[in-house]
């Protein structure tokens, strides 16, 4: 496989690519891995997930740089996902011996009862590129402490990350035969579909998600789809301070280019505020430096995929064709590397593609609203169901609001935002089942129920 610099658009690095008959004969290497790897205790196994994330903390200079020229995320914002995914090696040294504990619930009478968590087996993670620190972290580390083997598959934009993750696996003592990052893009993802593992955990687009249920649904094990998202914000005429709201929703908008997938990608405004807050909105976009995203002062950098420029452009035109203003980008630069201008686009509607499609690009749509009925009506107009937020002063105004959204996850004045310590999931065309929290660790295993009588 080559891999390509989305900063230059050139081949700097090769690696070799999986096949299916080497898949067929990893899965026999990591059965065998797994039986021995499910004896050892949570904290044994919790031990070398500890040193794991140590080892990445020590050396994250050289993993961001890595990180950066495979995807083109800007190096301090590698950085801050290396740092930042530390929570999840946290979060299990905090809270896994408690949930994967046996509980026992009768122990009294003639007959006790318990239930015991068994881990799944052997499972397949399929991984997306655009934070592959959170999302890989999100299941394989979580699989592993469960006392789960892993058969990862990494992006293909993001392989030479995902090599970094076995290194640093064994060196912090996963046996090889526990953990394996197979290289290959979709169609060895598609291959590794035919075997048969205990789980099959997803990240990535809708439409390979959807592919992957169809694939995998008859052979009745547990899957799991973390998909792509729509997700709306709805800024209130009471916040107290319109700019500073700008500026939120913009870095909510255009952090990692607009490539999260819980990134707003929407936005409605209360018609009172609606010109104020567009000024402040276009103002603190074009204050963005866009370039080298090796530079520590780059905030914008190039678009992880090439072929995403063309679905960003036809976003604009088909806006524009429509009755959007455009305020400011909107065209691909003309350079080597995959850039896009930063792009305000205003008085949208939802018969435009930018506000139903999900952009994943640096793009944003803008609509005037007259009520929080409107609001909210609009915000629902979505397949997708990942998350949905407010900026208000009013706590019961954004609960009321929030309660209506059939989402994963609601945020009042904040959003772009995830935590370990509540579940990550989506609904709808947004995912099924959840990671993180005490459901992402229960995600990882199987519950026995035991009956016992002396
Ligand atoms: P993608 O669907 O193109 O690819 C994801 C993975 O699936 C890659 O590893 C790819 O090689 C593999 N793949 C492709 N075709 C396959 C097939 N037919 N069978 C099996 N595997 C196949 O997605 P992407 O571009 O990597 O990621 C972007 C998408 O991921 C966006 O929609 C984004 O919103 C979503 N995402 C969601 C979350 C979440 O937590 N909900 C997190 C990150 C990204």
């Amino acid at each position: 496989m080559k891999i390509k610099n989305p900063a230059t658009n050139k081949v700097f690095a090769e690696l070799e690519e999986c096949n299916l008959q080497e898949l067929d004969n990893q899965l026999v290497v990591l059965r065998k891995g797994q039986k021995k790897w499910s004896q050892l205790t949570v904290e044994n196994r919790l031990d070398c997930i500890l040193k794991f994330g140590d080892l990445i903390q020590q050396n994250k200079e050289e993993l961001a740089a890595i990180m950066t020229s495979e995807t083109g995320k800007p190096l301090q914002q590698s950085l801050n996902e290396i740092t930042g995914a530390q929570n999840r090696v946290d979060h299990l040294k905090a809270n896994a011996e408690k949930w994967l504990a046996d509980e026992i619930l009768v122990d009294f009478g003639p007959t006790h009862e318990k239930i015991v968590y068994e881990p799944l087996g052997v499972i397949a993670n399929i991984s997306a590129w655009n934070f592959p620190y959170n999302v890989g972290y999100n299941v394989f580390l979580y699989a592993l402490v469960a006392g789960n083997a892993v058969l990862y598959k990494p992006s293909e934009y993001a392989s030479l990350t995902g090599k970094q993750f076995e290194k640093y696996l064994y060196q912090a003592g996963i046996p090889k035969d526990v953990f394996i990052c197979v290289i290959g893009d979709g169609t060895l993802g598609q291959q590794l579909l035919e075997l048969d593992f205990d789980g099959y955990f997803f990240t990535g687009s809708y439409a390979t998600g959807q592919k992957i249920a169809k694939t995998v649904a008859p052979k009745l094990v547990p899957l799991q789809l973390e998909l792509g998202g729509k997700d709306p914000l709805f800024v209130t005429e009471d916040v107290p301070d319109v700019q500073l709201a700008a500026v939120n929703a913009a870095e909510g908008a255009f952090y990692n280019n607009g490539q999260s997938c819980c990134a707003v990608e929407r936005i409605y405004v209360s018609e009172i505020i609606y010109e104020a807050f567009v000024d402040a909105l276009v103002k603190e976009v074009n204050s963005y430096v866009q370039g080298d995203p090796t530079n520590l002062k780059t905030f914008l950098g190039p678009l992880t995929r090439e072929s995403q420029l063309a679905v960003l452009e036809n976003q604009v035109s088909d806006a524009l064709e429509k009755g959007a203003v455009l305020k400011t980008g909107g065209k691909v630069v003309d350079c080597d590397g995959y850039y896009f201008q930063p792009t305000v686009l205003v008085d949208c509607n939802h018969d435009m593609k930018v506000m139903k499609e999900e952009s994943f690009g640096p793009i944003i749509g803008i609509q005037k609203v007259k009520s929080d009925a409107e609001a909210i009506a609009l915000m629902q107009d979505t397949e997708y169901g990942l998350t949905a937020a407010i900026f208000t002063a009013n706590e019961n105004r954004a609960m009321q609001v929030l309660q209506q959204m059939n989402t994963g996850t609601v945020y009042w004045n904040c959003c772009d935002r995830v935590s370990p310590n509540i579940p990550w999931s989506g609904r709808n065309n947004s995912g099924l089942g959840s990671t993180l929290s005490s459901q992402g660790i229960r995600a990882f295993v199987q519950p026995k129920s035991y009956h016992l009588r002396a």
